[in-house]
């Protein structure tokens, strides 16, 4: 038999429920999103063009029309890190049924790499963790030079940062279209932009955020030719890429520590 007292907590709970799963900015819990869902990218097929997918490894929004996510956000620390090998590529089966889902071989011969938002070796410790960033909802076409250059050298650099003890909250993706793959259904973007805040204390959130804290912002052209450049080279202000993307990054830090950390450049030699 059911209490009223009971009765009612259940039907408190349940408007909890129902509050909770009609909030415009879901999952405020992820800790993929402590510092802010840039484009208010909600798990709705109203929205194709920017649709929340929150995995236990990473949050996206992907973009049904260009075939690829619009931004990829993680947190990045030690316990992330492991050594198990790489996985195959695949498609998402987790898309709305009627969207078109990018296989690995539609980037085949496209002179495109594979380029990983969420660096695979970022999530190696389990099965589950490699196989969601071989989902090709975490992949963009990107300019082998870039990818295996400049780009894979500040992926690096985050992990190292990681393993010293520092916690990383990281976001990536792309911007323009220079080409496309597939017949139209997946666009290589102009550039591919990166912002990274470091947190000296794992755990801390966003509350471990102040005018202090380094945030290293880099916007690189998606071409050949850059190889041998060096990621230090590519960075500009995290204002530059709210400009050039449209995005409010880091809109759940206060804004008057925001307004600071997004209009500097990180000029620390490393
Ligand atoms: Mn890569
Ligand atoms: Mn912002």
């Amino acid at each position: 038999m059911l209490s009223a007292k009971h009765f009612s907590m259940l039907l408190f709970a349940g408007l909890l429920l129902s509050a909770c799963r009609s909030a415009k900015v879901p999952s405020p819990g992820s800790v993929h999103l402590a510092l802010g869902n840039p484009s208010n990218a909600e798990a709705s097929i109203a929205h194709p063009e920017n649709y929340l997918i929150e995995r236990p490894q990473y949050a996206l929004s992907y973009n049904r029309d260009r075939g690829i996510p619009n931004w990829v956000s993680w947190q990045l620390n030690a316990g992330w890190l492991g050594d198990l090998p790489r996985l195959p590529f695949s498609p998402d089966n987790s898309l709305p049924g009627n969207w078109y889902r990018a296989t690995p071989g539609d980037y085949t011969g496209s002179g495109y790499d594979r380029g990983h938002m969420t660096p695979a070796a970022d999530r190696n410790r389990t099965p589950e963790d490699s196989q969601a960033v071989f989902l090709m909802t975490n992949i963009l076409p990107q300019a082998p030079d870039n990818n295996q250059g400049p780009w894979e050298k500040l992926e690096s650099y985050c992990r190292k940062l990681a393993l010293q003890g520092k916690e990383l909250a990281i976001i990536a993706g792309g911007y323009g279209t220079q080409t496309t793959l597939a017949g139209g259904k997946i666009a290589a973007p102009t550039h591919t932009w990166k912002v990274i805040v470091i947190l000296d204390r794992p755990g801390s959130g966003v509350d471990g955020v102040s005018s202090a804290t380094r945030v290293i912002a880099v916007d690189l052209p998606n071409l050949n030719g850059i190889k041998r450049m060096r990621w230090q080279k590519f960075r500009v202000s995290v204002d530059q890429i709210e400009a050039a993307t449209g995005y409010d990054l880091l809109s759940n830090v206060p804004e008057a520590i925001q307004k600071q950390l997004e209009s500097q450049v990180d000029g620390q030699a490393i």
